[in-house]
């Protein structure tokens, strides 16, 4: 270089000189590709090595670390938040008191720092918590995810954080698996219509502006798969079924240039992901051109058969980037020189790793902007910010039933009782990966809950809460249950029994009885067996889990807006059904994938009544048929209404009356107690039954009488 240059850049900018020479790496001109090949060509092998090193900040005792182990990322596990509180400036000083370490390093490379953002800055007090991914599915709606994934980023930018584990485009097979929820539903055609959309909302197509960050696609491949749904397990299916099913999520995800993809706990066919030099060497970076980072996922690589020594080998062999260690980072460290030096691992590897890396680091300006624009700290849970996840909650309940004259709910006048737990509580309606990795019961941030909104909707209207659900009014006009799952992620929510608890499927049978009209809101991460809270509901709404803003909940149910979600994923009627998606040979769900009632209307007056389902009595001597709207007096035989046990044996009818409770409802009372092996099917031949209005019932044949549970 010519001296006088020299001087003046170094006049200029005396950081762009290391060692006398310039240092085209720093230069913010220079391409990209010669600021990476740069800075690779000054790196030692520690210095590469630790660039593939992410370590938990918790693990991090002596902070000095970062700089001695050259770290290329740091993350924030779930519930991993900084010692010093949990709020949003305490964040914005950890980061950067992570970055200020990595700055002294001798190349000063600045660290990437993650976290699992999966549903906003959901670690985080404060922070606007976006529905979770299979609620999202349920809006079919790409722009409002995309706008969700940008306030997200903004949300995440203002902490310093600049990479988020997500989106997760898994496709749920199972609904047992622990992390239904974290998809966005069972077809990949879903994840291929949303991957895009998050990426662009995380990336933008300037990822080097301050509130872009970089988007983590996962998990790769095949985690919705596993026998059984079970989490971390082995997909045992055919090549040709990876790649129809759990692929094209992540081709949608690369033609948007995600760039970070994060390898999967799972097995295909027995060999572990993360050892799999086929999907990740050869399927995702040779054939679908993949050039952003492959993170593993927490102490993955700990699982594939053999010693840690193997495990690095193997794994890094197989196209793993970065290691999410999270925590022995020295021993990791350690291991990974040794299997260099030892050629184990070619130097090939180790620079194409880094390669990756670094790219991403440049992209994001990191180099240019390594510590935390303080600035868009009043964004974290502004109102403009929930207004966003309010929409998101608005589209994306799914209507599943509704008898006529129930929805909307008028806004005066009326005495509604609210019951349930999860009716008044944040922590309850957000979900598993909120605050804590698990999610947690209780107030544990800021937010609305449903009752809350409830209110704040509709502030004439006199509402009455129990978390129990008893109450000692006779005046009541609606009632409306709140059930649902408790929190859990991953797998601790594997669940070989998807009923609801039985106090809450008594609460709502005990709402029925007082003889109210019952809106039912179910609160849960993937279908639920409700058969009878579905018979005993007036209208039901599969919620999912909303997050924070769930006054969106509210402003349906009194008609500001009108359901718009349609179902992600088939809803069972049993658990023999299960696992139970789109396109199965003898498909035959409680609710098909798409199915949703999108609109408040009445049937028309004198239609055919439309028998919603007919459910045995706990006392299994009558059955009671639940049509969608009232029914006349009735004269009618057991030549025209007939129950037949196990599909051959007629069963004595002693009368048919119409319910006092509620005249949606016939009740059919049976001569004899019917034995728990039976199975009661209910037909009808033309003849008198009719609704108030005149409309006259079709016949029916075999429908399957559901048991109370
Ligand atoms: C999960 C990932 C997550 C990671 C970091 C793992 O247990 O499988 O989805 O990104 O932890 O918290
Ligand atoms: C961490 C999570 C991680 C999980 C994996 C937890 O301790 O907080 O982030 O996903 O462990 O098992």
């Amino acid at each position: 270089m010519h001296f006088k240059l020299l001087i003046t850049l170094f006049v200029i900018s005396p950081s762009l000189i290391i060692f006398g020479q310039a240092s085209v790496y720093l230069d913010p001109g220079a391409s990209i590709d010669k600021r990476v090949n740069d800075l690779l060509s000054k790196m030692t092998i520690e210095e590469k090595v630790g660039q593939m090193t992410q370590a938990d900040h918790k693990a991090i005792l002596n902070l000095d670390d970062v700089t001695n182990y050259y770290l290329g990322s740091v993350l924030s596990g779930g519930g991993s938040d900084p010692a010093s509180g949990n709020t949003p400036i305490a964040w914005t000083n950890l980061y950067d008191s992570l970055q200020q370490k990595a700055l002294q390093s001798r190349l000063k490379i600045p660290i990437i720092s993650g976290i699992d953002a999966v549903h906003g800055h959901n670690n985080v007090i404060g922070a606007t918590v976006f529905p979770h991914n299979i609620g999202m599915g349920a809006t079919r709606n790409p722009d409002l995810i995309e706008s969700a994934a940008r306030v997200s980023a903004i949300e995440i930018a203002a902490t310093g954080i600049h990479w988020t584990f997500a989106p997760c485009i898994a496709v749920p097979r199972d609904e047992r698996w622990g992390r239904t929820y974290e998809g966005f539903g069972e077809t990949a055609e879903l994840a291929v219509l949303f991957a895009p959309a998050a990426v662009r909302g995380y990336q933008t197509d300037s990822l080097n502006s301050p509130t872009s960050i970089a988007a983590c696609a996962k998990h790769f491949v095949g985690d919705g798969g596993t026998l059984y749904g079970k989490d971390q397990g082995d997909t045992q299916i055919a090549e040709e079924e990876l790649r129809r099913i759990h692929l094209p999520g992540y081709i949608a995800a690369i033609k948007s240039d995600v760039k970070t993809i994060m390898a999967s706990y799972n097995s295909w066919n027995g060999i572990k992901l993360h050892g799999h030099s086929y999907l990740i060497n050869e399927v995702l970076k040779a054939e679908l051109g993949f050039t952003g980072f492959v993170v593993s996922d927490w102490a993955a690589i700990d699982q594939i058969p053999g010693d840690y020594t193997s495990d690095v080998e193997i794994s890094i062999n197989a196209g793993i980037d970065m290691v999410m260690v999270p925590s022995d980072y020295e021993i990791f460290f350690n291991t990974l020189l040794v299997l260099v030096n030892q050629n184990k691992i070619s130097m090939d590897r180790i620079n194409d790793a880094v390669t990756r890396i670094l790219r991403v680091k440049f992209e994001l300006g990191l180099f240019e902007n390594p510590l935390v624009d303080r600035s868009l700290l009043p964004l974290i849970g502004s109102e403009e910010h929930r207004e966003v996840a309010r929409q998101c909650v608005r589209e994306s309940q799914v209507l599943l039933k509704l008898n006529d004259n129930v929805l909307p709910l008028p806004k005066e006048n009326i005495k509604v009782l609210v019951a349930g737990d999860h009716a008044d509580n944040i922590g309850l309606q957000t979900g598993g990966w909120t605050i804590e990795w698990l999610g947690k019961s209780g107030n544990i941030t800021e937010g609305t809950s449903i009752l809350q909104g409830l209110r704040k909707v509709a502030p004439n209207v006199d509402f009455i809460y129990s978390a129990d659900g008893k109450f000692d009014i006779t005046d009541a006009d609606y009632a409306i249950a709140v059930v649902g799952e408790e929190p859990y992620a991953e797998g601790s929510g594997d669940r070989d029994d998807l009923y609801l608890d039985k106090d809450q499927t008594k609460m709502v049978r005990n709402l029925k009885n007082m003889g109210v009209p019952v809106i039912t809101i179910l609160i849960s991460g993937r279908p639920i067996i409700i058969n009878s809270v579905l018979h005993n509901s007036d209208a039901l709404f599969a919620s999912w889990l909303p997050g924070t803003e769930s006054d969106g909940i509210a402003e349906i149910i009194f008609g500001d807006f009108e359901p718009k979600g349609v179902l992600p994923i088939s809803w069972p009627k049993s658990m023999e059904q299960i696992p139970l998606n789109y396109g199965d040979k003898d498909y035959d769900p409680l609710f098909a994938y798409g199915f949703g009632i999108t609109e408040y209307k009445n049937s028309e007056i004198g239609s055919a009544p439309i028998l919603n389902s007919a459910m045995l009595s706990e006392d299994r001597m009558y059955i009671d048929l639940s049509f969608n709207k009232s029914m006349k007096n009735i004269e009618i035989s057991e030549t025209e209404l007939f129950v037949v046990n196990n599909y051959l044996n007629p069963i004595k009818v002693q009368n048919y009356k119409l319910s006092k409770i509620c005249d949606n409802n016939i009740i059919v009372r049976l001569n004899e107690s019917i034995d728990e092996a039976s199975r009661l099917s209910i037909s009808y031949k033309q003849g008198n039954l009719s609704s108030k209005d005149g409309g006259k019932l079709d016949q029916f044949n075999n429908v399957e009488v559901i048991i109370s549970d």
